[in-house]
């Protein structure tokens, strides 16, 4: 399914070819499927957030922005921090802003490793995080998470530690298996760091989605962490806002002044007037609006994954993200791109197989398949009207 890269790119990103991401949304749309597949809302976020952007607009905030992040939303950046995780960091030195998470997990990546350093993340994971491994000429360890309850094996992960680890990349609440990292893991793995003198950086971009009783913790928070951790988020999950690609990292001044060392070259700032619009959005993110935003995302999380287990799916019944992992396996035989494949061609409904995920075990997703919750209840309406026809497929 993945469409190969032209042979004009380099050695280093070739292997990757085009993101399943883009490969999905395209077969979605070529028929006419419901597209659950790429983690985007397909609703608007917070009317005022608009508001303040377009005002933003008009209000002539127009040009570049300061290189590291505009001092409005540096300082919403590090207030939220101290707000939410107790956590303070200095706006102008230990706050930087990126073109969304990934440009600064890339970042990062770029302007702290050495060629050959290696970093360990957990698989399945974030498809940016090899292919800006790669780019920085480094080494990926991934270490397996297991369906359903993606627990994390600390002997394993230990395992994947060598003389050559330089950085740990995490990534709480999980994409894609909706897996809240608890508070014991969190330190067994933060012990390990600390003992090591290891670099964290924690993508958290689905901080403020967590459900039932979920709490989620940044490994940040722990005792001796602060001062080894880049923490990263963003505007899009939370407010809605995947197209602004407005994100961020705390993290003490050397670390931060790493990613920003190549920040400024790979893109200088980040759109300025979004910027003013997510400051405006964070100082008015308080408990109420985050509940809120939470009950309304577990209402969306229940009725897929009741609508998946009718089916015949086996659920992972995620306690954060968007996102549901299920077991395809009671309602058809191939692997996951052939399911995947089926489902968006025959039952026109778009989901992600989660194989491409994988680099030690690709086995260990070969029966999954993800399903986006961030969607209308109209649009989850129509996907299960067409998932309730696979009865009988296999
Ligand atoms: N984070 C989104 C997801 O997991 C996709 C982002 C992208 O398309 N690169 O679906």
């Amino acid at each position: 399914m993945t469409t190969h890269a032209p042979t004009a790119v380099n050695r280093a990103l070739a292997p990757f070819g085009t993101t399943i991401f883009s490969e999905m949304t395209r077969l979605a749309q070529l028929h006419d499927a419901v597209n659950l597949s790429q983690g985007f809302p397909d609703f608007e976020g917070p009317a005022s957030v608009v508001d303040a952007a377009v005002e933003a607009l008009r209000g002539g905030h127009n040009q570049y922005a300061r290189s590291q992040g505009h001092p409005a939303l540096v300082r919403a950046v590090a207030e939220h921090a101290r707000r939410r995780y107790g956590l303070t960091y200095d706006p102008l030195t230990e706050v930087g802003v990126f073109n969304g998470c990934t440009e600064a997990i890339a970042a990062a990546l770029l302007g702290l490793l050495e060629p050959g350093d290696e970093v360990v993340y957990f698989e399945p994971f974030y498809d940016s995080y090899p292919a800006c491994v790669a780019l920085a000429r480094g080494v990926a360890r991934p270490c397996t998470l297991r369906f359903p309850d993606f627990a994390v094996d600390l002997e394993a992960f230990e395992a994947c530690l060598t003389d050559r680890t330089r950085v740990v990349l995490l990534n709480t609440p999980h994409n894609p298996t909706g897996k809240v990292f608890d508070r014991a893991e969190l330190e067994g793995i933060a012990a390990l760091c600390r003992a090591r003198d290891l670099i964290v950086i924690t993508d958290e971009v689905y901080e403020h989605l967590v459900y039932d009783d979920a709490e989620h913790v940044s490994v940040a928070q722990l005792p001796g962490m602060r001062e080894r951790t880049l923490r990263l988020s963003s505007a899009g999950k939370t407010f809605s806002f995947t197209g602004w690609k407005v994100g961020w990292a705390t993290g003490p001044a050397p670390l931060i002044a790493a990613a920003q060392a190549a920040h400024q070259f790979l893109t200088f700032c980040t759109a300025a007037p979004l910027q003013l619009a997510v400051a405006h959005a964070l100082d008015a993110f308080d408990p109420a609006a985050c509940a809120a935003l939470r009950a309304d995302f577990q209402r969306r999380r229940d009725f897929l994954v009741d609508t998946l287990r009718a089916v015949g799916f086996e659920v992972a019944v995620p306690r954060g993200t968007y996102f549901v992992l299920a077991d395809f396996g009671r309602v058809w035989s191939g692997d996951d791109r052939s399911f995947a494949r089926h489902l968006v061609e025959h039952h026109r409904v778009a989901a992600i197989p989660p194989s491409v995920f994988y680099a030690a075990d690709p086995d260990a997703g070969r029966r999954l398949i993800r399903f986006a919750f961030c969607k209308r209840p109209e649009t989850l309406e129509a996907a299960a009207t067409r998932l309730r026809g696979l009865g009988g497929d296999s």
